[in-house]
């Protein structure tokens, strides 16, 4: 019985490569602000935030690293300390025994291998400690040099709800939008999801009824 009504569902709405421009257009009105949240102003510091906002909201981050980029300027700055005062210095962001460590593991490798600069590539971006493919995304997207598509809590939810992917592996789920959302808006398009998923399609309760897209949607409520 559920099995036929989500088919029903879906065959309502159509096919997910027919609704995915009008998806991304309505939201993009809705929401022509939606950018990332961090703050940073320059490379390092924008993978040192996106390190830093694992577990935890970007608000809180950003309390935390407006201190912490005035003492930390460069990479080797993070490895000039003892490990204990960086973990003080990031203890609000939670996990820091973790993310202290990660830190200093990646900045090493920045100035070891790649002349202090924080890499472009995907696959670079992944070797340092503690970044994963999740982060590398981030990173590389905010940088204009967008590689893949960020799947976060907010993406892989919204992503599901909206019928573009049956997949909960972030890396499938990954891999389906790829195939559907236009290359120029890969950048974009988690932004867009995350504020959606933020306001209107929340977890608990989504709020269908104020929702641009809930004609596009199989798991429209309304
Ligand atoms: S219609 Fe409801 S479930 Fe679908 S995207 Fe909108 S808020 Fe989320």
């Amino acid at each position: 019985m559920a099995r036929s009504y989500v088919s029903e569902a879906r065959r309502r709405v159509g096919p997910r490569r027919a609704r995915i421009r009008p998806i991304i257009e309505r939201l993009a009105r809705a929401y022509p602000d939606a950018t990332i949240a961090l703050r940073f102003e320059d490379d390092v510091q924008l993978l040192v935030s996106v390190m830093l906002s694992a577990q935890t909201t970007d608000v809180n981050v950003n309390r935390v690293t407006e201190q912490l980029f005035r003492k930390y300027r460069r990479p080797e700055d993070y490895l000039a300390v003892p490990l204990e005062e960086l973990e003080r210095d990031i203890f609000r962001t939670g996990t820091y025994h973790q993310k202290a460590r990660n830190l200093r593991a990646a900045m090493q490798m920045l100035v070891e291998e790649y002349d202090g600069q924080v890499p472009t590539k995907l696959d670079d971006l992944m070797r340092l400690p503690g970044v994963g493919r999740k982060t590398a995304n981030v990173v590389a997207a905010e940088r204009g040099v967008t590689q893949g598509i960020v799947v976060d809590t907010h993406v892989r939810r919204l992503s599901q709800r909206l019928g573009l992917t049956r997949n909960d592996d972030p890396a499938k789920i990954e891999r389906d939008l790829q195939r559907i959302v236009p290359r120029a808006d890969w950048a974009r398009f988690p932004h867009l999801l995350i504020w959606h998923g933020r306001r209107v399609c929340i977890a608990r309760r989504p709020l269908c009824e104020e929702c641009v897209v809930s004609d596009l949607c199989p798991a429209s409520r309304v």
